[in-house]
C-alpha cells in the first residue's frame, strides 16, 4: 500500500517538530498538523514565556541588593503592559522561527486540528490524508478541580495574557507551576498567597530541600498555607451568607476536572471581577485572581484516537511501550500526551528515539533514568536522581549536606540560606542523588547531572578541585557525613 506520507505529526510542540525534522532528515515524506500556535506549550504558554517571567521578577531584589553594593539605584515600578507586549513579541519571532525550522526540513505543514479515522488516516479540516506512521505529541493542558464556579479561576496559560497586574492572587496547588508562579508574582509585586492540600510544597521532591524552600517562600513574603485547600468561591459581588456548608475533606481530594473543550483556549470564563474564596481552615477572603495549578491532562480528547484503536490509560493519556508505540503499530506517541515525565527535553528525546527506532532501524527506547530537572522558583530547587527519602529505602546510604548563607547575599545583608546535598550510596559510593536550593541551581544541576549520569562516585568529587569563591564549590568540600541511613 502507498501513503501519502512515511510520517504524520499530529503537533506542533518541542516533541512533535524535533521528530518532525529528524524523521525528514532520513529521506522520510513528512507532514504536521498543528491547531494552534507552532511551538507548543513550552515555547508559547510554558518554559519560555514562563522563564522570561522569572528573569523579570528577579530585579526587585538586584536593586535591592544593588544599593548594598554601592549603587545609588531605586526600584521604579514594573509596567506589565510594556513587558507583556515585548514578551509576546518574542513568543511571535520564535514561533516564525519554528515554522522555518519545519519549512527548511522539508516538513509539510497544514495549520488545523488532525484528526483520525484509521490507523494511516488523517482528516484535517477537510482535506484527508494517509500516512505509514502517525506520531502523536499533542502535550497537554491545564486542569481545574472538580468545583462550582472553577471556571471563575485562572490557569498558567492565562496569566501571560493577563489585561493588567493583579493586587492580590491565591494560588491553589503545591506543584511546579504554583510555586513558580508564586515567586514570580511575588516578585513582580503582587500579594501571592498559595493554599496546598498536602503537608508540604513539591511533594515528590527532597523533603530537606522542599522545606528550605518553603521557608525561603515564607520569608520573602509569599502567604503560604499547606494543609489548606479552596472549599468555596464564587463573585466578591455576591451574598455568601447563604452558602451551603461544605465538606471540606470532599475538597480536598476532589479531582482535577477538563477546563475547556478546546484544550488549547486560554481560558474558558476569567472573572472580570475579584473573587470570593472560602478555606478548609475556615478562613474567608477576596482576591482578583484565583490561579489554580492543580496539574495537567494529556490532550486525548476529539483527535480520533480510540476510534483509531489506541488505548488510553487511566488518567486519559496515550499508553505506549518502552519504543513509544501505541496499541495500534502504526502509531505512536511522545510528551504529555503519554503522561510519562512532562519535561521539554523529554518529549525530545522521546522524538529522537522515534525516528531511531522507525525511520533508522535502531531501536531505542528513550532513557528516563536520572533526569535532571529544576524548578524555578527564587531560590530555585535543582534536582538529580533519588531524594533521601527514596534511597534509604533502596539501600544503606550517606548524606552529605550544608546550608549556608552564600557570600553574595549575605553581604547585602540577606539571611536567606542555600542548600547543597549530596545522597551517596554506602557501599558503591556512588551518588544516588543531588539536590541543590539556590540561585542558579537550574545551571548547577545540568553539570552535576553528567556526573550523576556518569556513575560519579562521592570520591570522584572529592578529587575535582573547588572552584573558588563560588556557591557551588561546597558540592566538591563536603568532607563528612552528616548522617548515614
Ligand atoms: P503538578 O502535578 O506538579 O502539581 C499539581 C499540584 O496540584 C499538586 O501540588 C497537587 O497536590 C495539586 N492538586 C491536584 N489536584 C488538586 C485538587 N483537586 N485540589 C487541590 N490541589 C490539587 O502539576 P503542575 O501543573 O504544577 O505541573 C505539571 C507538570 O509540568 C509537572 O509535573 C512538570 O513535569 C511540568 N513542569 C515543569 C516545569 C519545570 O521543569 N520547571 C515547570 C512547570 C511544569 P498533590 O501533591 O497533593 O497531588
Amino acid at each position: 500500500m502507498t501513503f501519502d506520507y512515511d510520517l504524520f505529526v499530529i503537533g506542533g510542540g518541542s516533541g512533535g517538530v524535533r521528530a518532525a525534522r529528524v524523521a525528514a532528515a532520513t529521506g522520510a515524506k513528512v507532514a504536521l498538523a498543528e491547531e494552534y500556535r507552532m511551538g507548543g506549550t513550552c515555547v508559547i504558554r510554558g518554559c519560555v514565556p514562563k522563564k522570561l517571567m522569572v528573569y523579570a521578577s528577579s530585579y526587585p531584589d538586584i536593586f535591592d541588593d544593588a544599593r548594598q553594593y554601592g549603587w545609588d539605584v531605586q526600584h521604579g515600578d514594573f509596567n506589565w503592559g510594556n513587558f507583556r507586549t515585548r514578551l509576546h513579541a518574542e513568543l511571535d519571532r520564535l514561533e516564525e522561527v519554528y515554522r522555518n525550522l519545519l519549512n527548511g526540513s522539508d516538513v509539510e505543514i497544514f495549520d488545523g486540528r488532525a484528526i483520525m479515522d484509521d490507523p494511516h488516516t488523517v482528516r484535517i479540516n477537510d482535506k484527508t490524508v494517509t500516512a505509514k506512521h502517525v506520531l502523536i505529541a499533542t502535550g497537554g493542558h491545564p486542569v481545574r478541580p472538580d468545583m462550582p464556579n472553577a471556571d471563575l479561576g485562572i490557569v498558567s496559560n492565562d496569566i501571560f495574557l493577563m489585561e493588567k497586574m493583579p493586587k492580590s492572587v491565591l494560588i491553589i496547588g503545591g506543584g511546579y507551576i504554583a510555586c513558580e508562579f508564586a515567586c514570580i508574582l511575588h516578585g513582580l509585586g503582587v500579594e501571592v498567597t498559595q493554599y496546598y492540600r498536602g503537608a508540604q510544597i513539591l511533594r515528590g521532591f527532597d523533603d530537606e530541600a522542599r522545606g528550605l524552600l518553603a521557608d525561603s517562600m515564607i520569608q520573602r513574603g509569599i502567604n503560604l498555607h499547606v494543609g489548606t485547600n479552596i472549599v468555596e468561591m464564587a463573585p466578591a459581588s455576591e451574598d455568601h451568607t447563604g452558602a451551603q456548608p461544605t465538606n471540606s475533606d470532599a475538597a480536598m481530594g476532589a479531582p482535577a476536572q477538563d477546563i475547556a473543550s478546546n484544550p488549547k483556549s486560554d481560558t474558558a470564563k476569567t472573572a472580570k471581577e475579584p473573587i470570593w474564596v472560602k478555606a478548609t481552615n475556615g478562613t474567608e477572603k477576596v482576591f482578583d485572581h484565583v490561579l489554580f495549578a492543580t496539574g495537567r491532562s494529556p490532550n486525548t480528547d476529539g483527535i480520533g484516537l480510540e476510534e483509531a484503536g489506541v488505548k488510553l490509560g487511566r488518567r486519559g493519556e496515550v499508553a505506549v511501550d518502552d519504543y513509544s508505540q501505541t496499541s495500534v503499530p502504526s502509531i505512536y506517541a511522545i510528551g504529555d500526551v503519554t503522561n510519562r515525565v512532562q519535561l521539554t527535553p523529554v518529549a525530545i528525546r522521546e522524538g529522537m528515539a522515534f525516528v531511531e527506532t522507525v525511520f533508522k532501524g535502531n531501536p531505542t527506547k528513550p532513557d528516563h533514568d536520572l533526569i535532571p530537572s529544576a524548578v524555578f522558583t527564587q531560590p530555585e530547587l535543582g534536582t538529580v536522581g533519588l531524594t533521601e527519602e527514596e534511597a534509604r529505602e533502596q539501600e544503606p546510604i550517606e548524606v552529605y549536606c550544608t546550608s549556608f548563607r552564600p557570600m553574595q547575599q549575605a553581604f547585602a545583608g540577606k539571611s536567606e540560606r542555600v542548600l547543597m546535598k549530596l545522597v551517596v550510596a554506602k557501599e558503591s559510593r556512588k551518588i544516588l542523588g543531588c539536590h541543590i536550593v539556590a540561585d542558579h541551581a537550574g545551571e548547577m544541576i545540568q553539570m552535576v547531572g553528567i556526573a550523576v549520569k556518569m556513575g560519579a562516585t562521592k570520591e570522584d568529587f572529592d578529587r575535582t578541585v573547588a572552584v573558588h569563591p563560588t556557591m557551588a564549590e561546597e558540592i566538591v568540600t563536603m568532607k563528612e557525613p552528616m548522617r548515614s541511613a
